[in-house]
């Protein structure tokens, strides 16, 4: 309702608000997205509020507590540091953040935002439970290699030699080092789109974002949380046991799958609006920045790396052709694959990623500059990704092609 004073009286619930009440800072500005008198009853009239806890004067200085308060804190799965409120608003003051009835479009301005920084959270806790899980399998002697004692002197040899946890570890420091590029790759974009002097290419960093945006979220967060789960397993019984921290990181990443939309809602925003905006605009710009960085790599050094992706990458086009034929004109194949798709996606924007790092270590062994081990590990991580990630988009694009029809034909109340 408005104020005379040109504030608005807000009244309603929100649920699962992240930090909806806590004494950390001050004061607490909440978004608010709520509907104006009279305005239609679907997305678009929609209007985006700003509502803080205590009114702040004109000199700056907090006044009176505003009429939001928090009517209950959830119990959960995770992110314990974090109070998930429910907020009820009662008559409480707000000012509106932009146009009347463009509330959403605002809104997506944080969403976006916010959805680069769950990738992130992805990436975090993976990599937390990957410098756990290595530190434990070097420690814990249990079985023999399979090719003779390592450790002769002891009784048995650390699993770090095992095969199967070196799989875990493998797949675990493929991900986080190549998403840490692509987040880095990313955060360039961003700043490219805001601040580079020419127009087309602050156009180009903005398609590009925008693109990878429900990739980052949703591939990011999705692999995360397999990540953190195979360093779960790294620790065998003590990964489950409280005591040894792992199932923190297990229950703490698994949110980022939920909020900022879930990980499904990403892959239907990738399949749905991101590969055909703007007339397939990025995409056609993403495929071809990976397809020339893949020929550009003819130093024979590279074609362990350059060949799988190159596989990959056709795997990717076949797959956004597929779904430009199958998905307008049956929605449902497009919803179906949407998350095969999304992943298939990730493998290969982290495999460019990995391709540009494999490039960048042989020209520093070439110039005989910086830390050989260094670079050493990040040939050895780039030849497991294109070894045992890549070849997955071949499998992942069959998922795709089956299209809708297994996956709707059991009527509901069949379940
Ligand atoms: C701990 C926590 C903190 C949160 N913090 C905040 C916060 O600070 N602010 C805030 O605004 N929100 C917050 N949320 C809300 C969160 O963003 C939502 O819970 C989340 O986006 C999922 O929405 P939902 O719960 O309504 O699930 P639903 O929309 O009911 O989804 C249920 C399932 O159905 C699927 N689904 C739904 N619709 C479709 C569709 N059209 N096509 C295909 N699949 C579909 C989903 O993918 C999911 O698997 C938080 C939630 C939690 C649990």
């Amino acid at each position: 309702e408005p104020n005379a004073d040109g504030s608005w009286s807000i009244t309603g619930t929100k649920i699962f608000i992240s930090a909806g009440e806590h004494d950390l800072s001050d004061n607490i500005i909440h978004l608010v997205l709520a509907k104006t008198p009279g305005a239609p009853d679907s997305v678009k009239g929609i209007s985006l509020f700003t509502v803080p806890k205590f009114i702040v004067n004109d000199d700056g200085s907090l006044g009176a507590r505003n009429a939001v308060t928090c009517g209950a804190i959830e119990h959960k799965m995770g992110i314990h540091a974090n109070a998930t409120c429910v907020m009820n608003y009662n008559g409480a003051t707000g000012y509106m953040l932009g146009e009347e009835m463009k509330g959403l479009a605002a809104m997506f301005i944080m969403m976006n935002a916010a959805r680069l920084g769950v990738g992130i959270q992805g990436l975090a806790q993976a990599d937390a439970a990957y410098q756990n899980a290595v530190e434990y399998a070097k420690g814990r002697l249990q079985g023999r290699s399979l090719t003779g004692a390592k450790n002769p002197e002891g009784k048995a040899d650390p699993i770090i030699v095992h095969p199967d946890v070196r799989r875990m570890l493998m797949d675990a420091r493929s991900y986080t080092e190549g998403m840490r590029a692509l987040m880095l790759w990313g955060a360039i974009r961003v700043d490219l789109s805001r601040k580079a002097t020419d127009a087309a290419e602050r156009e180009m960093a903005d398609d590009l974002i925008s693109l990878l945006t429900p990739v980052i979220k949703g591939y990011g967060t999705d692999r995360g949380y397999e990540v953190a789960t195979n360093c779960q397993q790294v620790l065998g019984g003590h990964g489950y046991i409280a005591e040894w921290g792992m199932d923190q990181f297990v229950r703490d990443a698994r949110i980022a799958m939920i909020y900022e939309g879930t990980n499904g809602i990403q892959a239907l925003d990738l399949v749905g609006r991101k590969l055909g905006s703007k007339g397939g605009r990025g995409t056609q710009a993403w495929l071809g920045l990976v397809a020339g960085d893949i020929a550009a790599a003819t130093d024979e050094r590279l074609a362990f790396i350059a060949g799988p992706l190159s596989r990959a990458l056709g795997d990717v086009q076949a797959g956004v052709m597929w779904l430009l034929q199958n998905g307008m004109a049956n929605p449902d194949n497009a919803g179906a694959g949407a998350t095969a798709f999304m992943r298939m996606m990730g493998h290969v924007a982290l495999g460019h990623m990995w391709l540009k790092m494999s490039g960048a270590a042989l020209a520093a062994f070439d110039a005989g500059t910086g830390d050989a081990d260094f670079f050493n590990a990040k040939l050895m991580t780039a030849r497991f990704f294109a070894a045992r990630v890549l070849p997955e988009t071949a499998s992942l694009k069959s998922q795709l092609e089956a299209g809708a029809d297994t996956v709707m034909a059991m009527p509901a109340e069949m379940f």
